[in-house]
């Protein structure tokens, strides 16, 4: 498994390039990484990035993202940048919903972010598995659990959709639909109160993430990662961090 090797890296050149780099800006402006645009995240790029700068810099690419001003790629550098290896800041587990594709709406590039996606942002044992490799193995510094507005699965689950195997996904989303307070008309007609239980959804995952891998709990008690959740608006683009 090649993303399991780190390439050998050219020290001097490496620290040439570093050097160049300050001579010109300011060490802060290295959480900028993930807007570069002519190539993906280096291992020394990625860590001296810290969780909250992670965090932080993911609000900057949807900034840019939701406001026109996405970064300029060349996606071919960027390919040949992380052919040898990666060392993505952040693993995103996201809805398979064709309109929230992470890359795009945090700005990111190839190698940048780790994806998972599977209809409502559920976690299982495989999900948690290839958050583990991310974060314990591969180096990353974030886990983000991004849930969406109007998400047809939280619909089907509020709706006791019944259809093959997604019967059985529907089921993890339903937790969140009992621990759900809301006044209104609870029905999946009801944007507010779909929005309501896809929030509920994210928060549930995120505790059910720290409950059912020791792993990742150990990694954020210990300050080397953060577990956090975000909501993004499918009329407007925006991404909102609940940390
Ligand atoms: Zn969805």
């Amino acid at each position: 498994m090649d993303v399991l090797r780190e390439p050998k890296r050219d020290r001097r050149r490496f620290m040439g390039s570093v050097l160049a780099m300050c001579a010109i800006t300011p060490v802060t402006s290295l959480s900028m990484q993930l807007a570069s645009g002519v190539g993906s995240l280096t291992k020394e790029e990625r860590d001296q990035m810290t969780p909250a700068q992670v965090i932080e810099e993911l609000k900057r690419g949807n900034e840019r993202f939701r406001t026109g001003k996405m970064t300029s790629r060349d996606y071919l550098a960027e390919q040949r940048a992380s052919s040898k290896g990666q060392y993505p800041a952040a693993v995103v587990l996201g809805c398979i919903d064709s309109r929230v594709p992470a890359e795009i709406v945090f700005d990111a590039g190839i190698g940048d972010t780790f994806n998972a996606r599977v209809a409502g942002n559920v976690v299982n044992d495989d999900q948690l598995g290839g958050m583990e490799f991310a974060c314990a193995a591969s180096g990353s510094k974030l886990v983000v659990v991004l849930g969406h507005t109007a998400c047809g699965a939280v619909k089907g689950a509020i709706d006791d959709v019944v259809l093959g195997n997604l019967t059985g996904l529907l089921a993890r989303i339903k937790p969140a639909i009992a621990a759900t307070t809301y006044d209104g008309e609870k029905s999946s007609k009801n944007a507010a109160y779909v929005d309501a239980v896809a929030r509920t959804n994210v928060v549930l995952v995120l505790a059910e993430i720290r409950r059912r891998s020791p792993v990742l709990d150990d990694l954020e008690k210990t300050g080397k990662i953060k577990i956090t959740g975000a909501m993004y608006d499918l009329a407007n683009g925006k991404v909102e961090f609940f940390a």
